[in-house]
């Protein structure tokens, strides 16, 4: 019997390297489920390739455009809808969820792969950002196993002994140490990064991924969301996470000890490597991506983030201080000024403008439902929307 898969997100950049996992190991998985937003064309691919046995899609509108064009020896099932992803979270014949729908449309599914008890390999890092503590919660109550898929979550988690389990805290820890590859703007000067177009931000130095991500890693907002994650991912306050630029991206993340020790995990910057991780833990599956060279290496840079020009990092880190719904508004506001920075409709420094006016705007709400996270979250997006149109 095979590993039964649900790929929630699986035309997307994390989608793709998840496939390419698959199919180097049919011995090992199938395909049970697939979603996607839009992307029919990839979708179709994906389904002739993989035969996958349920194929769910955001709306009823995208169901019918790929219903046209299912191919004939397709005998599954085609549903839309979020119920549809949180319905199949929890189906029996999923073992493992892939969380790797980009930003909060990620949210009501993984938290239902994760109340449903399963392996959830979690891409989705704005999920926890939002919903850390509910989830990592419902994670112990029901004993679900998480499993990073995020590179520096995935490396840190490489590093730890394999009894360990997420969401635990680690003993012996000194301080959890972030690696930032410091984005596309790295060297830029602020006057150059105020009219940064999408195309320049988005080509990131060493890894390719999704838009919205590759965004996130030039305004470093990326560093800040993957702070939030790791306290929830390994219960430690945000006082225990420290972030160095590395701009070869080739040390993915580290964790030193009381004991002075600092281990550390290398690869290529290929996310094949934490998704073939997570996929076959705690075995190690054999993958074709390219190998560090040490000789060619031969020299790897560390320096202290450049706050002055990259605010979003510490506008994260407060909002991880003080908890509640801070995390919600910060990656809501994010999400809207991305969207917009790439429909050029605001400059690329008015993000992070953005998100600080949207944290100070909201009034605190309490959250201790799902729901809550849900209505924060919606409230901070009309926030943004209105700050964005009275500013066009
Ligand atoms: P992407 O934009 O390439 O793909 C996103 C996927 O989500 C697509 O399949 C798309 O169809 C689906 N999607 C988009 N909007 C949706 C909606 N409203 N409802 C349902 N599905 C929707 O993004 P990506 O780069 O693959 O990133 C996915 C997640 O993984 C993000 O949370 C990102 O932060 C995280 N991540 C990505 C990388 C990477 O290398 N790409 C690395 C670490 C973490
Ligand atoms: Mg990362």
């Amino acid at each position: 019997m095979t590993i039964g898969v649900a790929l929630f997100g699986a035309t997307g950049s994390i989608g793709e390297s998840t496939l390419s996992v698959i199919d180097a190991h049919p011995e090992r998985f199938h395909l049970e489920v697939v979603s996607a937003h839009r992307s029919i064309e990839t979708l179709v691919r994906i389904i002739e390739r993989f035969q996958p046995k349920h194929v769910i899609l955001t709306d009823q509108s995208e169901a019918n455009a790929l219903l046209e064009q299912l191919p004939k020896e397709f005998n599954g099932s085609l549903a839309f809808g979020e119920h549809s992803l949180a319905e199949a979270a929890s189906a029996s014949e999923v073992d493992v969820v892939m969380a790797a729908i980009v930003g909060g449309a990620g949210l009501v599914s993984t938290y239902a792969a994760v109340r449903a008890g399963k392996r959830v390999c979690v891409a989705n890092k704005e999920a926890l950002v939002m919903g850390g503590e509910l989830m990592m919660a419902e994670a112990r109550a029901n004993g679900a196993i998480l499993l990073p898929i995020d590179s520096e979550h995935n490396a840190m988690f490489q590093c730890l002994p394999e009894s360990y389990t997420v969401g635990q805290s680690i003993p012996g820890l000194k301080q959890l140490v972030l690696t930032c590859s410091g984005g596309p703007f790295r060297e830029w000067s602020i006057n150059a990064m105020t009219d940064a177009t999408p195309d320049e931000a988005v080509a990131h130095p060493n890894w390719s991924m999704g838009r919205k991500i590759s965004v996130d890693s030039a305004t470093l907002m990326n560093k800040g969301l993957e702070l939030i994650e790791a306290t929830h991912l390994f219960h430690v306050p945000e006082t225990s996470v420290d972030v160095v630029i590395h701009p070869e991206s080739t040390v993915h993340s580290l964790v030193e000890f009381v004991d002075g020790s600092m281990l550390a995990q290398l690869g290529s910057p290929d996310m094949r490597i934490p998704i073939a991780h997570a996929l076959g833990f705690p075995e190690r599956l054999d993958i074709n991506v390219e190998r560090v060279s040490l000789t060619k290496l031969s020299k790897l840079h560390f320096e202290p983030v450049n706050h002055a020009m990259f605010p979003a990092l510490a506008l994260a880190r407060q909002a991880s201080a003080e908890g509640g719904d801070r995390p919600i508004v910060l990656n809501a506001a994010n999400e809207i000024a991305v969207d917009a920075f790439l429909k050029q409709q605001i400059g690329f420094t008015e993000i992070t403008e953005l998100v600080f006016d949207c944290l100070n705007q909201s009034a605190r709400q309490p959250i201790s439902s799902i729901d809550d996270v849900l209505a924060v979250d919606k409230m901070s997006r009309q926030t943004a929307e209105i700050w964005i149109m009275e500013r066009v």
